[in-house]
């Protein structure tokens, strides 16, 4: 049994975020919100989000934070997805081959005790 480490933000089987699309202003959101977050309207709906995208800026976590009990290292940083949407996530921890753009897809992770969340990987370097 997985346990999203938080309901509403991702589906497991696939992978995938859960957003919001504007019918006002056309932007996407990420999470999901009972209003825009660009223009504060309340015409949204929801969608599935890509799952994929390109590298736009990482860091490494190499001190667990408060609570935490899964494995450090890991990455966290920033994943351009194709609908113009920026997204803070998690990453799988960073190596010599991250750079700016790279391609990188959307997989489950296990935290530990069943507890699961996402990240993105290097689309050559899927592991799951
Ligand atoms: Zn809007």
């Amino acid at each position: 049994m997985h346990t999203p480490v938080h309901e509403g933000l991702f589906t497991l089987d696939p992978p995938a975020l859960l957003g919001a699309l504007c019918g006002e202003c056309g932007h996407h959101s990420f999470p999901r919100l009972a209003h825009c977050p660009y223009c504060g309207c309340e015409n949204v709906d929801p969608v599935t989000l890509s799952d994929h995208g390109t590298l736009w800026g990482w860091t490494e976590v190499t001190t667990a934070p408060p609570g935490y009990e899964g494995v450090v290292p890991f990455g966290f940083g920033v994943v351009e997805l194709p609908e113009g949407l920026r997204i803070v996530t998690r990453l799988t921890s960073p190596t010599a081959t991250y750079e700016y753009g790279l391609a990188m897809r959307l997989q489950i992770v296990d935290l530990g005790d069943g507890v699961v969340t996402w990240e993105f990987t290097p689309e050559t370097g899927r592991g799951v």
